[in-house]
């Protein structure tokens, strides 16, 4: 009954609200807080999400222009560091991020499209993390691997081998 009305109070907050109707139309906990990610990472696509990249303060970009919560997506050509057509979306990056997946994956076409984009997307994220604190110091991970890779690769570890399957479990 709760979550009945909850539904209800989002569907009829969406039109009013931009950031609303570029999230999911569910009301289930959001993936990037449940994927393991480097909190630093987690913290950058959450503030992408509720729009924070921009700042209270207008700052300029690197082109002199300044920041808007649309511009960096331009300026920085995410389209096409994230291969998403512009037709798809206006912003790629949200685009993504809702549709992460709340398990692993398990198809490997679907793994290996994560491994493609998700650097591209902390990379993005880092360069709006730097166009909003200039002063900012990334630090060196001292673990090389990714919490996301593994994570995303979880069941792709423990996958048996193509022959041990019965013919029909391919398909699945
Ligand atoms: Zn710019």
């Amino acid at each position: 009954m709760i979550k009945t009305y909850r539904l209800e109070l989002l569907n009829a907050l969406r039109p009013q609200f931009t950031l609303l109707q570029k999230c999911r139309p569910t009301n289930n906990v959001d993936p990037i807080m449940l994927i393991s990610m480097l909190p630093r990472i987690r913290s950058r696509c959450i503030r992408w999400r509720l729009g924070w990249f921009s700042g209270e303060i207008p700052k300029p970009c690197h082109c002199g222009a300044t920041i808007t919560k649309k511009h960096p997506i331009q300026c920085r050509h995410f389209h096409s560091h994230l291969s998403i057509s512009f037709a798809t979306t206006d912003d790629p990056l949200f685009f993504l991020l809702n549709r992460l997946p709340s398990q692993p994956p398990r198809a490997r076409l679907c793994i290996n499209c994560w491994k493609r984009s998700w650097p591209n997307i902390c990379t993005l994220l880092l360069e709006m993390e730097y166009l909003q604190h200039p002063t900012h110091v990334e630090p060196t991970d001292t673990d090389t691997h990714d919490p996301f890779f593994l994570w995303i690769d979880r069941h792709a570890h423990f996958r048996p081998a193509p022959s041990s399957l019965p013919p029909s479990a391919h398909l699945m």
